[in-house]
């Protein structure tokens, strides 16, 4: 017997439940497989973001940062605090209980809008046809109008460094530490490095990040790139860039890590490494060999424009297919597609999809950076706004950081706007929103913001790119 369904979504991460919550409010009859085990082995919903990306390393960057300014700053502002210590337990548990009302939170909004839930793993074969196995080993096969696949991304491991229980992990692992390591090794200086190494840095570990690449945060504006290398050596990160790692091994308790750089071998000893290089799309036992669906050269589902897949009527979105691994952008693309399936025509804007790095300064991004604009030969004009000039930034005792909006040189639209600084993650979002309007300097200049407010660092930003920011002196520029 199989159970028929207009769409059938493979994945319940942040591209899988936005998809099927959006079909199944557009009245389509929507089911959405999911696998996922949390850690008391019971059945949980949201994916990687939920339950080991976004939100835990949030939830821990936000309890670090608090205690950094308990501990080094409060008494700046004339609060006093005798001793401040981490409980690392306590911090952890929070954690897994801000996660745990998430993932039962999203399982709660499947439920009342009506999306059917199957927990296990589905096998997807030719025709929509989709062979679902249960955890207990029991199965049935479903078919669907649609199949979407929102399968994720799992981490890349490298042979040199072999993952163990707990000395030599991935960033799943390094969510879980139970106690401060006093040296910490971290190989890739990547989003997901900067953000764990800066919780456990905070935390009181010596952290050493070795990074392959020359260039430090290649994808960001390499002026805001400079800046936010700078930041992290004033908190202690150590960030060697140029690094090959050639070997790793496990003795007493201890990690040492060969590796190269330009002045030849090395190796440093730790007591806990974070393998931080990257992730890959996930479609292991996904595809049965007729499923017609196809992979691109770097094992992403291929996909066009619209997230449809080379097999009809199957579409793919988030992490498995092309594109950003950020889950904004997979959550788009998911109600993108149940759009679609039920005959609308959305797009997704993929030319502004926002960067966040959620150290401290936050580091945010939209639009293309400086370097891309130079290379294209594209004339532009930049304004930029230092933090230390914003009052809200000096009340907050909270001044690094700089915001620099980019615009052409002959229409004035904005072409891409790089913060770094306090609530940069917030402050992008007045940014796309701009953007997405096709908005000028001048519009942006035009725009009343609150005060005081650090948004208003965005509007001196957007001022001085014709040379009329208030609180800072401009560059010469026409009247
Ligand atoms: P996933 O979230 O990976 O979900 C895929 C789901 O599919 C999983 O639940 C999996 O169990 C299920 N599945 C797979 N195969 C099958 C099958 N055959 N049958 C049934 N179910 C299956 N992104 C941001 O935008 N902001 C952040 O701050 C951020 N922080 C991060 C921090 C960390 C430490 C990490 C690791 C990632 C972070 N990310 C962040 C990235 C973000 O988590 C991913 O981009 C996002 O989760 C991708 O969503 P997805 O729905 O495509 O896939
Ligand atoms: P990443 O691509 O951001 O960084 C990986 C880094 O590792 C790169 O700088 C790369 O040059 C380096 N690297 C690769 N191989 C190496 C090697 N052998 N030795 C040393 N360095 C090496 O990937 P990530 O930090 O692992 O994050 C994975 C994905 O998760 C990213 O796509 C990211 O977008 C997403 N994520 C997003 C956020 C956020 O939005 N705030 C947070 C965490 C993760």
């Amino acid at each position: 017997m199989s159970t028929a369904y207009d769409v059938i979504v493979i994945g319940a991460g942040p591209a899988g439940y936005h998809a099927a919550i959006r079909a199944a409010q557009l009245g389509l009859n929507t089911a959405i497989v999911e696998k996922w085990l949390g850690k008391d082995n019971k059945p949980a919903y949201g994916g990687t973001c939920l339950n080991v990306g976004c939100i835990p390393s949030k939830a821990l960057l936000e309890a670090s940062h608090k205690f950094v300014e308990a501990r080094d700053h409060f008494d700046e502002i004339g609060i006093r605090v005798k001793e401040v210590t981490a409980d690392v337990p306590a911090i952890m548990a929070r954690k897994d209980e801000v996660v745990g009302n998430l993932t039962k939170g999203v399982a709660g909004l499947l439920k009342t809008n009506g999306v059917s839930t199957y927990e296990g793993t589905a096998k997807l074969g030719a025709g929509r046809k989709i062979t679902f196995t249960a955890h207990d080993g029991s199965s049935e096969e479903l078919n669907a109008g649609s199949v979407i696949i929102a399968t994720g991304s799992v981490p890349v491991e490298i042979p040199p460094c072999p993952l163990t229980d707990d000395l030599i992990v991935d960033s799943t692992g390094a969510l879980e530490f139970q106690e401060v390591p006093d040296r910490l090794g971290v190989i890739g200086a990547g989003i997901i490095g900067l953000e764990l190494g800066s919780v456990w840095n905070r935390l009181g570990s010596e952290v050493v990040l070795l990074e392959a690449l020359e260039d430090f945060l290649p994808s960001a504006d390499q002026q805001i790139a400079k800046e936010a290398a700078k930041q992290f050596k004033k908190q202690g990160m150590d960030v060697r860039l140029g690094t090959r790692v050639t070997s790793t091994e496990v003795k007493d308790g201890k990690v040492t890590v060969q590796y190269t750089d330009a002045d030849g071998d090395k190796s440093e000893v730790f007591d806990k490494v974070i393998v931080a290089v990257g992730r890959r799309p996930y479609t292991e036992e996904l595809l049965a060999a007729d499923s017609g669906v196809t992979m691109d050269e770097r094992g992403f589902v291929f996909v066009n424009d619209v997230c449809l897949t080379d097999a009809p009527g199957v579409y793919a979105v988030g992490d498995v297919v092309r594109g950003p691994m950020l889950a904004h952008k997979g959550m788009e693309e998911g109600i993108m597609v149940a759009e679609r399936i039920a005959g609308q025509k959305p797009l997704v804007n993929y030319d502004l999809v926002p960067s966040v790095v959620y150290t401290h300064p936050e580091i945010a991004w939209v639009g293309k950076a400086e370097q891309t604009l130079k290379s294209e030969g594209v004339d532009y004009q930049v304004g930029s706004f230092p933090m230390a000039a914003s009052g809200r930034a000096m009340a907050n005792n909270d001044t690094d950081g700089v915001i620099k909006v980019i615009a052409d040189k002959e229409t004035d639209r904005i072409l891409g706007i790089h913060i770094i600084g306090a609530q940069a993650s917030e402050i992008i979002a007045e940014a796309v929103i701009a953007m997405e309007f096709g908005a000028s300097a001048e519009d942006l200049g035009l725009t009343m913001f609150a005060h005081p407010t650090l948004s208003e660092a965005l509007h001196e930003a957007a001022l001085a790119v014709s040379g009329h920011a208030i609180h800072v002196a401009n560059r010469k520029r026409k009247k």
